[in-house]
């Protein structure tokens, strides 16, 4: 496909509202930061970028957003070349970054008038828009107090609103929860799924596992530089073989014993035990408990509980990067 003909605005290639091909950029220092990297956003989804600390995350998005130009490689948003219309591309696009851009001495309406000015718009139009905004975001009781009085749930949500003032068809949403308690997140959770039901394409990259599975239709694992897992949450984790079965032992057991007995069973994987929590991953975590369970009384092993878990996109980072998944945030305070 001829990516470089004329593009209209529409969305791209397939319906795609991002798609970009082979991106490579190298910071001084012979920094390879990315690797070549290519996406595929269909318009109107929720598509998640993970990857540890320094992977790539930011430089893919300040690419895509027309913030910083790649050394090879092509990308479009909305069918238009982010290298050679990057103006037009502005006019598509809301991005919210990590650190908000809001002024916290201003007021919530103040804030969203001077947005406003900054896309050109004014007048009746632009109040009726941030009218708008701040009804749909809960935020008109607070619109006339400075920013920095309000909670940092309501804040985030500001940010949001700031990135949607000129009504784009693509939102970046960098990181849009860190920092907040879980309640907020959760409001602020339900939030993007509206937008995304309302049609608006989003892009997020998160420290949460949690959060990509909730809202991503698809996700992408980048690692140095390099998309090395890719999917919707779902296809990702059944590719790990079966599930998690953890067993509970009433009493500890003769090490190795407990795992000796599930060894021996069909369907029954990498059987592990840590004092008295037994681990297992079955072909069919549900189908095999009875056999598990049987097994061990069987062998006189007595049972507290049992469990079966689906392996969680944490297992899945895992396996694709070769690390546990650790926040920076969270790192800190370990
Ligand atoms: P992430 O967002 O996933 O944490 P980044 O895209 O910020 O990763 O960084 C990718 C790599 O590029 C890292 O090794 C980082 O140190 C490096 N890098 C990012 N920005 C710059 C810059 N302006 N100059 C030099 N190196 C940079």
């Amino acid at each position: 496909m001829n990516l470089d003909r004329p593009q209209h605005a529409g969305a791209g290639p397939g319906g795609a509202a991002i798609n970009a091909v082979d991106l490579v950029k190298t910071y001084p220092g012979d920094v390879r930061a990315l690797d070549g990297i290519g996406l595929n956003v269909e318009a109107g989804t929720i598509f998640g970028l993970l990857g540890p600390n320094g992977a790539g995350k930011s430089t893919t998005v300040k690419i895509l957003t027309t913030l910083s130009r790649a050394d090879s490689g092509t990308a479009h948003v909305m069918g238009v070349d982010v290298a050679r219309q990057p103006d037009r591309v502005r006019r598509m696009i809301g991005l919210v970054g990590q650190h908000g851009a809001v002024d916290s001495e201003a007021t919530g309406r103040e804030n969203l008038i001077l947005q406003g000015h900054l896309y050109g718009m004014g007048g009746a139009a632009l109040r009726r828009r941030v009218d708008e905004l701040l009804a749909r975001f809960g935020l008109t009781d607070a619109a006339g107090r400075i920013v920095k009085t309000w909670s940092g749930g309501m804040q985030r949500k500001l940010d949001v609103a700031s990135g949607l003032i000129h009504q784009p068809r693509v939102l970046f949403l960098d990181e849009p929860t860190t920092g907040l308690d879980p309640e907020a997140r959760a409001d602020l959770w339900a939030e993007v799924q509206r937008l995304s039901a309302e049609g608006l394409t989003i892009l997020l990259t998160t420290h949460y596992l949690e959060e990509a599975d909730r809202l991503a239709g698809q996700v992408a694992i980048i690692d140095r530089g390099k998309i090395v897992a890719r999917g919707t949450p779902d296809e990702l984790k059944s590719e790990l073989r079966g599930d998690a079965i953890v067993v509970e032992l009433r009493d500890s057991v003769r090490d190795g014993h407990a795992s000796a007995v599930l060894e021996l069973l069909d369907g029954v994987h990498d059987p592990s035990i840590s004092g008295r929590t037994l681990r297992a991953r079955a072909d069919d975590g549900a189908r095999s408990v009875p056999t598990v369970l049987a097994a061990l009384d069987a062998a006189g092993i007595g049972v507290a509980s049992v469990t079966v878990a689906r392996p969680s996109l944490d297992d899945v980072y895992l396996r694709h990067t070769g690390r546990a998944y650790r926040p920076e945030s969270q790192e800190a305070t370990r």
